[in-house]
This record gives C-alpha cells, sequence and structure tokens, in this order.
C-alpha cells in the first residue's frame, strides 16, 4: 500500500464507500490524507461529574440514562435528563423542548455545557447546550488522550466523522511519503510546520497549539496554491490583445442629454471608468457592481455606444429571454436619437428593426439565418441575446465588447466561448460584468482571477424606499384589501410563490393553486395573470405583455391588461415595470437573502409608494431572522453582509457556484490570509520559475479550473 493505492483496496471500503469517497473527489490514499476535517469540538476542558462545582461553567462528556418529558403546574414541558460518567451521575433539565427526547435518547453520549445550579428540582444542569457525540466510540478516553479535541469533516451523505477517522488511523503512517511541495524557504519562513507534521495534526490532533499551527498551514496552502494559480493566470491574460475603443466625448454627452434624468456621481464614475478600460489595448475584465435599480443599464449602454461608434460589435447577455427583450426594448429607445442596429436573438426569438425594414416594412418573420448573416457582415452593431446565442455558431466581424447582466448566473464555459468568437485567438474582447449582489473583495481577488471593480453606490434621486413587512397570517385578508385598494386606483401587483407543483411535504405554496385561489376566491372581479418556468416562450411573452400593459385592451379579451401577476422567482432578475407598487412573496423563507431583495427591486421604480409584503409559514428562528433583516435594510450591499453573517459564506456563495476544488468557505473569505498568501505568491513568482518546482507546479494545476475564468 503506498500513497497512489486506491481507496477501495484499503480494508473496509467496498465499492458503495469508495463511490462515495470518489463523489467528494477522494481516489486514491493520498487525497484521503488531504481530505482534511472542516471544524474541530474542543471538549478538552470536560471534567468528570463528581468534580462539577456549583456555579461553574464547565462541559461534560457522559451517556444519558435516562430521559423523559413532564408537565409543571403551569404547563411548560420540563425534559429531565440523567446524565452519567465513570465518576457520578447529575441531572440536566431543559424547558419548553419536549422534542429533544426524540435527539437525545436513553444510551446517547452527550456533552453538555453549562452551569450545575440549585433550582427547584435539586442540583441540576439548567438549559445546558447539548452536543449529541457518536456512542459508538466508547474509547472517549482515546479522544482524551488527543486532548479532547474531535475533528468533524465535512458533512457528505455516507461518510460519517467517525468512518473517515477510522479508515484514516491505518493510514497515518504513510504521512512520511508524502513529498514537501512548499520551497522550504517559504514554510519555513512563514513559520507554518512541514505538511506531514500538519497531516498528522489535523486528522489527530495532539494539543490545540500544534492543531492551530497545522490548521494555519493548510488554510495558507489552499490560499497559496490559489493565488499562484490566478498569478499564473494573469501572466497569459496580460499577453492577451484588445481593441482600442476611442471615446467619443461629444457623441457620450449628447447621450448623457437625451437621458430623461441627471446621471448619478456613482454612474458617472462608473462609465468613466468603463470609458478609460475600453481605450486600452488589454482587454477590461470589470465587475460593475450596484444595488437593483441604481441603473447599471445606462452605464453599459454608454460603452455599447462608444463601441458602436468606432466600428465594433456589442453583446449584451441577459440570464432570461424576459429580461433580455426588456434589454432589447429599451435599448432601441435610449438609441432612438443614434443611429446604432440593436438586434434581439434568444432561443426562441429573432427581432431586428433594421431587418425588418429591409423586408419592405412588412411585418415578417426574420430567419435566424438572416440574422446570422447579419452579425457576420458587422450589420448589427448590438446584439442581445441569453445564453442560447452562446451555442449557436455566430461568427461576429468585429467583436469588441461583451457585457454580461448578473454575471453569476453564467457558466465559466459559456463566458470562454465567447472569448474565441472574436476570431483572432489572441484578441479577447473587453469583458465588462454587471451583478447586484456584491462579491466580497477577497472573491474577486482570486475566484474571479483578480477583477477590476466599480461600484455604483448611490440610488438615483427620488427613489422612494419600499416599505417592507412580515405579515402573519391573521392579517393576511387586510394585505387583500390593501392590494385591491392599489390595484382600484390603478396599480398593479406581483404575487411570487416559490414552487410549480403543490408540494405538500413542504407545506409552500404552488403558483398554480395559488392562482386559482385569488382568481376564484380572492379577486374574481380582477385580471389575474400567471407566470411560470414551464409555460411555453410565446405564453410567457404574452404573459409579460399584459403585464407591461403596452396596448392591452382595459377590460375582457385576451388582451387584457394584468392586475395581478402570479408568478415563480421566473420575474426575478432586472424587470422594469414602474407601475406595479406591491411585492408580495408567499413562502419567503424558501428564498435567499439576495434574491428576496431582488424581488423587492421590483417595486418602487416608479412615482408612486411601493411595499413588499412577506409571508412565511416558518416560525424558526434563522428564518425570523433573515426576514427582519430584510425589513430592516434597504442596500442590498448590507443585505449581503448580514446574509454572510446569518447563513455563513459556505450558504451563500454555495461551491458549486465558482466550481472550485474543494476550497474552505473560511479561507476564501478571508482577508489577511489573501493579502499574506497574495504577497508570498508573489514574491515568489519574481524570483523564482515555476517550472522548476514540479510539485508545487502539479498542485497549483489542481486550481486550473479557475483559471479558466475570464
Ligand atoms: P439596475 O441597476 O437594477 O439594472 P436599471 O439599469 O434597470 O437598474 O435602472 C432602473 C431604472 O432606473 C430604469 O428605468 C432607468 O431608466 C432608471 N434610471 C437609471 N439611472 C437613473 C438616474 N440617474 N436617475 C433616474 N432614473 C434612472
Ligand atoms: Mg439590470
Amino acid at each position: 500500500m503506498d500513497l497512489k493505492t486506491k481507496v477501495s483496496e484499503i480494508s473496509g471500503v467496498g465499492p458503495a464507500y469508495a463511490k462515495r469517497l470518489e463523489r467528494i473527489g477522494v481516489e486514491t490514499v493520498e487525497d484521503l490524507l488531504f481530505h482534511f476535517p472542516r471544524r474541530y469540538d474542543d471538549y478538552s476542558k470536560s471534567v468528570p461529574i463528581a468534580q462539577i462545582r456549583q456555579n461553574e461553567n464547565v462541559s461534560v462528556v457522559g451517556d444519558v440514562w435516562e430521559i423523559k418529558n413532564k408537565k409543571s403546574r403551569r404547563g411548560i414541558t420540563v425534559t429531565e435528563a440523567v446524565i452519567a460518567d465513570d465518576s457520578g451521575t447529575l441531572k440536566a433539565v431543559w424547558f419548553n423542548q419536549p422534542f429533544l427526547i426524540k435527539t437525545l435518547q436513553q444510551g446517547d453520549r452527550v456533552a453538555l455545557a453549562g452551569k450545575l445550579e440549585w433550582s427547584y428540582a435539586g442540583t441540576s444542569m439548567n438549559s445546558p447546550s447539548y452536543e449529541k457525540l457518536d456512542s459508538k466510540v466508547p474509547n472517549l478516553a482515546n479522544l482524551n488522550h488527543t486532548g479532547g479535541v474531535i475533528p468533524v469533516y465535512s458533512e457528505t451523505e455516507g461518510l460519517s466523522s467517525k468512518w473517515l477517522r477510522q479508515k484514516i488511523k491505518p493510514l497515518l503512517n504513510l504521512v512520511d511519503q508524502i513529498d514537501e511541495y512548499l520551497p522550504e524557504d517559504i514554510w519555513k519562513g512563514q513559520f507554518l510546520p512541514k505538511i506531514q507534521e500538519a497531516i498528522r495534526e489535523m486528522h489527530f490532533p495532539t494539543e490545540m497549539d500544534s492543531l492551530n499551527k497545522a490548521r494555519e498551514r493548510i488554510a495558507f496552502d489552499e490560499m497559496f496554491l490559489l493565488q499562484l494559480a490566478v498569478l499564473e493566470k494573469r501572466k497569459i491574460s496580460d499577453k492577451d490583445k484588445a481593441s482600442k475603443i476611442s471615446f467619443d466625448e461629444e457623441l457620450t454627452k449628447k447621450f448623457v442629454q437625451s437621458l430623461g434624468f441627471e446621471l448619478t456621481e456613482a454612474q458617472r464614475k462608473s462609465a468613466w471608468e468603463i470609458l478609460k478600460d475600453i481605450q486600452n489595448d488589454k482587454p477590461m475584465n470589470r465587475l460593475l457592481e450596484g444595488d437593483v435599480g441604481s441603473g447599471k443599464t445606462v452605464v453599459a449602454v454608454m460603452a455599447m455606444l462608444n463601441a458602436a461608434k468606432a466600428g465594433f460589435q456589442g453583446v449584451l447577455l441577459a440570464p432570461t429571454e424576459v429580461l433580455a427583450g426588456q434589454h432589447f426594448e429599451s435599448l432601441n429607445k435610449l438609441f432612438n436619437e443614434f443611429d446604432i442596429n440593436v438586434a434581439l436573438l434568444t432561443g426562441t426569438k429573432v427581432k431586428n428593426e433594421n431587418l425588418k425594414m429591409k423586408n419592405d416594412n412588412v411585418k415578417v418573420k426574420i430567419s435566424k439565418k438572416d440574422m446570422l448573416d447579419e452579425i457576420q457582415k458587422g450589420e448589427v452593431d448590438i446584439l442581445i441575446g441569453t445564453h442560447a446565442v452562446l451555442n449557436d455558431d455566430i461568427q461576429f466581424k468585429n467583436l469588441g465588447l461583451v457585457i454580461i447582466d448578473e454575471q453569476h448566473r453564467f457558466g465559466v464555459e459559456q463566458r470562454s466561448r465567447l472569448r474565441k468568437e472574436s476570431g483572432d485567438e489572441k484578441t479577447a474582447p473587453h469583458f465588462l460584468s454587471m451583478t447586484a449582489t456584491p462579491i466580497p473583495r477577497t472573491l474577486t481577488l482570486t475566484i474571479y482571477g483578480d477583477l477590476d471593480v466599480s461600484v455604483i453606490d448611490e440610488m438615483p434621486k427620488g427613489r422612494k424606499q419600499v416599505l417592507t413587512r412580515v405579515v402573519p397570517q391573521s392579517k393576511r385578508q387586510d394585505a387583500y384589501g390593501f392590494i385591491r385598494k392599489e390595484v382600484e386606483s390603478g396599480r398593479q401587483v406581483f404575487v411570487i410563490c416559490p414552487l410549480i407543483e403543490e408540494s405538500d411535504k413542504l407545506g409552500v405554496k404552488s403558483v398554480e393553486s395559488e392562482y386559482k385561489k385569488l382568481k376564484e376566491n380572492i379577486f374574481p372581479d380582477l385580471t389575474i395573470g400567471l407566470l411560470h418556468g414551464k409555460l411555453k416562450p410565446k405564453e410567457k411573452e404574452e404573459i409579460m405583455e399584459r403585464f407591461f400593459a403596452r396596448g392591452g385592451s382595459v377590460s375582457g379579451g385576451k388582451n387584457e391588461k394584468i392586475d395581478i401577476l402570479v408568478s415563480t422567482s421566473v420575474i426575478e432578475v432586472g424587470v422594469d415595470i414602474p407601475n406595479a407598487t406591491i411585492m408580495m412573496i408567499e413562502g419567503a423563507e424558501r428564498f435567499g437573502l439576495a434574491q428576496l431583495h431582488q424581488f423587492r427591486g421590483r417595486v418602487g421604480r416608479g412615482e408612486h409608494k411601493s411595499y413588499c409584503l412577506l409571508f412565511t409559514e416558518s416560525d424558526s428562528e434563522i428564518t425570523q431572522k433573515r426576514l427582519e433583516a430584510l425589513v430592516n435594510t434597504h442596500s442590498g450591499f448590507d443585505l449581503a453582509e448580514k446574509d454572510l453573517e446569518i447563513r455563513g459564506p459556505g450558504e451563500v456563495f454555495g461551491t458549486h457556484q465558482h466550481g472550485l476544488p474543494d476550497i474552505d468557505m473560511k479561507n476564501l473569505m478571508n482577508i489577511a490570509l489573501i493579502k499574506r498568501t497574495r504577497s508570498v505568491a508573489e514574491e515568489f513568482l519574481e524570483n523564482n520559475d515555476l517550472e522548476k518546482y514540479p510539485l508545487l507546479k502539479e498542485k497549483v494545476g489542481k486550481y486550473n479550473v479557475v483559471t479558466k475564468l475570464e
């Protein structure tokens, strides 16, 4: 057995376990040794029960001898348990947690933390925090000799920490076969332990100090390798050339004057940064961050205008057809006085005013082939599309600028595909991503490969805050009354539901049953529309048209204007309907904070006071906290911060989203660690050639997936 041995050859690892391990990227003994615990539970300060003194904070480890619920005279449930270790027993008491007897059962091993106090029931630990331990590890003595610090591996289905520890333990004698891949200068210079030492300590800690050193080493390695990968990538992309897009000051001024409003200072600054970038012969790689409704589109449009006038083509990609369609409409409007040819190409739609005119101005359907021809001939200045555009065999004549709206919805591959579309391998178009989700600086530095960032941190003048409330079920009828009043005064309403099909298990409202309920029981006299992802694109568009109320007839008939639109989250991004003033969200606990904030951003876009009404059937503490955050916080940036606080970075930026190898999110958010590893990596690459360090190079190679990001 050596490091390269397949895990399936380890005794006790059958095909089923080998599969599970493979799923988390563990195929060899070496992989398994590098699969580290994600956290450690510290029971090192636990004391024998007999030695506990009253009114002192302690933790104890023992077995549950007995646990039962009692009713107190005042009607509260009291859960009483007897916990025993070798030295004695103690009583633990919890109040109003009747379910506890399901969680903690007779025979379970638990750790309790709390204070032993005198109370009505004698001496007991009142409401201690508890943690169920693995009772099948009978030799806690064993854990004690490891200082009572218990490693906990990331919770993957079917792979318990206990199982992993058992399998890893006999492999520890192979650790010495692992070669140190970091140059000695670096690990010594950073006062870090050797890798072999660190690996042993990570799996079987001996004491807190050395464990902390080991964790520091492993965290350092993760980020250091990532930094090397990013810097190496930058070396390559530094060689990329882009076309210089000159800045037409007069034209830009004219455009700004044609807008019906003043640009905010933040919009001006961002536009200036972008326009400066694209005058370079280096491809711009910039992220434009700005809260929902902060006006990112016009800023991007200013860049597109300059690109078009300088003879380049631009692409604007949107995450949904609805949004692409809307961008098409608004760009046509914005470019009304400017001779710019805008085209729309989505999975189902091909639109272009010029082509229509060429075809004798009759309303003929433009074929996709005609459109592709136009694009290739360079007649289309700006192409607006969805993902689908990238799957087509589009040839641009002279692609200079790529703008991606809500960029985190786009896959890595799709972006690199666009890059090749520029024809010449070595020229890359300028890249601008727009997002309402603030991405922490640490992440823009690392997983997004060192993007430049412009921030629109200011809302257009006169924007009113959307009044946000969590509505208790008892006030539901009042809410409907309020909705009716708004509709009667001419406004429109969104109702968002989480799922398409009724799912009893989850108790979630489905759009279909909600639609039926509103149409038949609550608002039989109003016009209700239904929108969800399973509708055909054509149907979807008809509904949206009727909600935009463009040319919709006043009452009756198929084209009747929609008062209330019941929708799934398809409505989420970007849709702009200034007349809508109420955003009602059912099952609010089912959505992320960022998503809820996006929904809320659909209203409050016009002159009317707007409202966001949140409904939830969950009374969990975390739900309450999150919804409260939404009620009290109106800046998407602050909300994102709170979301991070409440849910943690792993949840907010799920690993699946960035496609990195198994990196600890905590490290990705650790600005001090990022800075430290960045500067060590820079210094290393300045003075050394990575080629001369094959072991290190191989490790960096594992981060290739990162370097594919544009
Ligand atoms: P987002 O940043 O969410 O993409 P949009 O670009 O869609 O926001 O802009 C939202 C609305 O605000 C649009 O109707 C747009 O015309 C308008 N808008 C943009 N900038 C300003 C401004 N400086 N003053 C007033 N309205 C603006
Ligand atoms: Mg937008």
